[in-house]
């Protein structure tokens, strides 16, 4: 007979910013047994999408990074924390402390598959990534096992659970989700294609010729980095870059940015690029790579060949490399049983929750995706769920 699906009272997908600072509220409301709530999360690790960034990222780069709620009662601030360290081992070591203080006893690394209805509840597919030991995979014949043909075995397919829950909170982020825009030719294009996501270090790109794609702080980011390593650099933007006279931005602080999101949130549609909305803070680093050149965008290039980047007034450069700081979309594929995504393209959202399921809320989603957005998503969430429950 199969096991019964466990049961609780809410899941909560992902332990970035955005689902601890919902976890947190929802402890601090009294929701603390186990069967209350379970917090899920692919990564094998504390620290969210931070963990997958880059080595040379730094935190306040350009943004503010704000602290969780709750971070102060362990002596722990973003603010003090040692800026010569990768972001992503300080937000690591932080979340990691900030789960144990506040017992979040997040369950990794667990992928959710899918979300789909029983009856009144929702029911939440798990894959275990749990890497198998040795002679689990041996007692399921992995090795050594006569073969009738040589095909190799492949690994065992991860163990799966289901958890049936009253409430859902999705707090899964984006950087699962990367976008690269279509251009003309980029099949042919024999060099190599990268998206932020897959960006690790500068020296990879040692003597190549490298376009940067993208208006935001990850596309000057990385040509701040690849600056006298690439022989050739060349940045391009969709749009003329909105500087503004600022070192760093409070995301938050951006209410035009937060507006925007907000207002598609609302209304369905897909939402606008972030940046769009804030502009890029010229802090002393950029000032000084704008004034020696580096930092001027060359409006789109038109198509791609097989080893340039081509302008329809005739002008190309060589490229071996194309970055594509193009920006991520919202992970929501495992949602999409829900029918949630209007025709407009988005999912209507409101103060977090979903408008066409009051079981569903999105948590660091649209006006929320920002550490501050997050940390606000958190206790408009967490309140919500117990005033239903
Ligand atoms: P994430 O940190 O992405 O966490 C989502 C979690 O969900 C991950 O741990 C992931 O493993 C998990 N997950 C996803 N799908 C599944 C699934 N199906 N099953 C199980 N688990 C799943 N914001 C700022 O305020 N300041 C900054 O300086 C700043 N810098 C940034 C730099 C870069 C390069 C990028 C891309 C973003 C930056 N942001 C910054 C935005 C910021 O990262 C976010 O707003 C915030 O950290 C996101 O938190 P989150 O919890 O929503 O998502």
């Amino acid at each position: 007979m199969e096991a019964r699906p466990e049961r609780v009272k809410v899941v909560v997908i992902g332990a970035g910013q955005a689902g601890l600072s919902v976890a947190y509220y929802l402890r601090r409301f009294e929701l603390v047994a186990d069967d209350d709530f379970v917090m899920l999360d692919r990564a094998p690790g504390p620290g969210g999408a931070w963990q997958q960034r880059w080595s040379s990222l730094r935190l306040g780069t350009a943004h503010r990074v704000n602290d969780l709620p709750g971070m102060a009662e362990l002596g722990l601030s973003f603010e003090t924390a040692d800026r010569s360290l990768p972001a992503k081992e300080v937000v690591a070591d932080y979340y990691g402390r900030f789960e144990e203080h506040f017992e979040l006893r997040v369950r990794r690394p667990m992928d959710v598959r899918r979300v789909s209805n029983q009856g009144v509840d929702l029911l939440v597919e798990v894959e275990d990534r749990t890497p198998q030991p040795l002679e689990e995979e041996k007692a399921r014949g992995l090795f050594g096992r006569r073969r009738k043909t040589f095909e190799p075995a492949g690994p065992p397919p991860a163990p799966r659970y289901e958890i049936v829950t009253q409430f859902l909170v999705n707090a899964t982020g984006t950087w699962g989700s990367p976008f690269v825009p279509y251009y003309p030719g980029m099949a042919e294009f024999r060099g190599r294609h990268l998206h932020t996501s897959d960006f690790t270090d500068a020296e990879e790109f040692r003597g190549r010729h490298v376009v940067v794609v993208g208006g935001g702080t990850s596309a000057i980011g990385f040509m701040l980095e690849l600056e006298g390593v690439a022989a050739g650099l060349t940045w391009v933007s969709r749009r003329p870059i909105d500087w503004i006279d600022r070192q760093e931005l409070d995301l938050e602080g951006a209410s035009a940015a937060v507006a925007l999101q907000d207002e598609a949130a609302r209304s369905g549609r897909a939402l606008p690029s972030v940046v769009s909305g804030t502009g890029v803070p010229k802090s002393r680093r950029i000032a000084a790579g704008i004034e020696r050149g580096l930092l001027v965008a060359r409006p789109m290039f038109d198509r791609i060949e097989a080893d340039r980047v081509v302008w329809n007034d005739g002008s190309e450069v060589q490229a071996d490399v194309i970055i594509w700081a193009t920006g991520f979309r919202p992970e929501l594929r495992h949602l999409a049983p829900l029918k949630l995504r209007e025709k407009a393209g988005g999912i209507t959202v409101g103060q977090g929750a979903a408008w066409s399921d009051p079981r569903v809320f999105l948590a660091g989603y649209g006006p929320q995706a920002s550490t501050i957005g997050a940390n606000r998503a958190g206790r408009m969430i967490a309140r919500q769920i117990m005033a239903m429950l």
